[in-house]
């Protein structure tokens, strides 16, 4: 199958499928069904001990395809793709983001145990761990970036720990988290019986920029909806990692029913075969923007990856973890809400949305937008304040990118 260990751009476009397999089909159809058709009913016995974990896989042999719940081709030939970015031995595709971040929380703690994130995490993420998992009996503790191992430690004595839950680099500042420091922590609170896993939001670095099972991580989870999907037109979510945590999750996924569709499936595995190609442009224009907007006399401060002054922890942390400064690019405009609006209001390419990762640039106000639910002591302790504007940059020219936050800076 990978006669050369080609890259996994060279596979987007046939990895895991066969034309024989479809009449000839070079692409993999649109697997629009519910149900599969067994052979005989042996065969339907062999499929169901194999799904239900009945028995191990003999050697060669293939699981069978039984229901649309459980799988699907166009699911499981898109995860074995995904699966070659991050060297994961499994995926599971979600028909959300927040599904496969709700998923992950639920299967791996239980009434009375806590939970040690990263502060800040995704607003969805961040209403489930303080609003929904409480009222399970699970409570989380938030740690920042410039925490130690010993005040972490301390912060968290008398609990007990059951999963760490990290999303790096932090939406909107950039602000990165030390997976090894992570690994470190989880492995304290880990005893002979209880393993505690440690899960990576990577939605920011894509499956391209960061590789967090290779930093010491269990699990990375995507919102696929942003630079998977690329495209601003699907919702979805993919969790990935070792083969006895996702057989868990895959379970989970099975009862709760929120895998993703065929046709979102096909979609996706449309867009893996540019991922790379967009996501390296996006980047190449994301550097050009921050040069110009660190440059540029109406801004305070840039957020960028690439401009991390050498030296500095946060520095390290990019030089160990991070193949790439990525295409997210925050920065505080001269002013405040005033300033941060007229410049929102007075774009002409960039459009005014939340969301990131797609071809086309998106600008919008994390303190009234994104994180509008955060706690204002919150915001302020983490740099989200009002003069703040997040962009994600897509693919378009440079040129024209630079051009319209020139127009939109001279209106304020
Ligand atoms: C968008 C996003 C999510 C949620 O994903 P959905 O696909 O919208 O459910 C989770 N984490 C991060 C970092 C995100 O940007």
């Amino acid at each position: 199958m990978n006669p050369k260990n080609f890259h996994p751009e060279s596979l987007m476009m046939s990895h895991g499928y066969k034309p024989e397999w479809s009449e000839g089909a070079i692409k993999c159809p649109i697997f629009q069904t519910s149900t599969f058709v067994f052979k005989n009913a042996q065969e339907g016995k062999e499929f169901f001990e194999l799904a239900y974990g009945k028995r191990e896989k003999s050697p060669g042999e293939q699981p069978g395809l039984i229901y649309s719940r459980l799988n699907n081709p166009d699911l499981q030939i898109l995860e074995e793709r995904l699966c070659l970015w991050d060297q994961a031995d499994e995926c599971a595709v979600f028909e959300s983001g927040m599904s496969a971040i709700s998923t992950v929380l639920l299967e791996f703690l239980r009434p009375g145990d806590y939970l040690l994130y990263s502060m800040p995490v995704y607003g969805g993420t961040d209403h489930f761990i303080n609003k929904v998992l409480p009222q399970y009996g699970i409570n989380g503790i938030g740690f920042s970036a410039d925490e130690t191992f010993e005040e972490i430690l301390e912060k968290t004595k008398g609990h007990s720990i059951k999963l760490v839950y990290v999303e790096t680099p932090a939406n909107p500042t950039n602000a990165l988290f030390d997976l090894e420091l992570c690994r470190k922590i989880a492995d304290h609170f880990s005893s002979e019986n209880s393993y505690v896993p440690v899960a990576v939001d990577n939605t920011y670095m894509g499956p391209l920029w960061q590789h967090p099972l290779l930093h010491g991580a269990d699990l990375v989870v995507y919102s696929a909806t942003k630079y998977i999907g690329g495209h601003s037109d699907l919702i979805a979510g993919a969790v990935l990692g070792k083969k006895e945590l996702m057989q868990r999750v895959r379970t989970l996924r099975t009862f709760l029913g929120n895998m993703a569709g065929p046709w979102t499936g096909w979609l996706l595995m449309r867009s893996l075969e540019t991922l790379k190609v967009r996501m390296t442009q996006q980047a190449l224009n994301a550097e050009k923007v921050a040069d110009y907007l660190a440059a540029h006399p109406k801004v305070d401060k840039v957020y960028y990856l690439g401009h991390l002054a050498e030296g500095t922890n946060q520095y390290k942390i990019f030089k160990k973890q991070l193949s790439c400064a990525g295409a997210m690019v925050s920065f505080d405009i001269k002013g405040g809400e005033k300033e941060a609006f007229k410049f929102l209001d007075s774009l002409k390419l960039f459009h005014l949305a939340v969301s990131l990762g797609s071809t086309e640039s998106l600008a919008e106000h994390p303190a009234t937008m994104t994180h509008s639910d955060v706690s204002d002591s919150d915001r302020q302790k983490l740099g989200i304040s009002e003069k703040l504007v997040r962009l994600s940059i897509g693919v378009e020219h440079a040129d024209d990118l630079i051009w319209d936050i020139k127009q939109a800076l001279d209106l304020v």
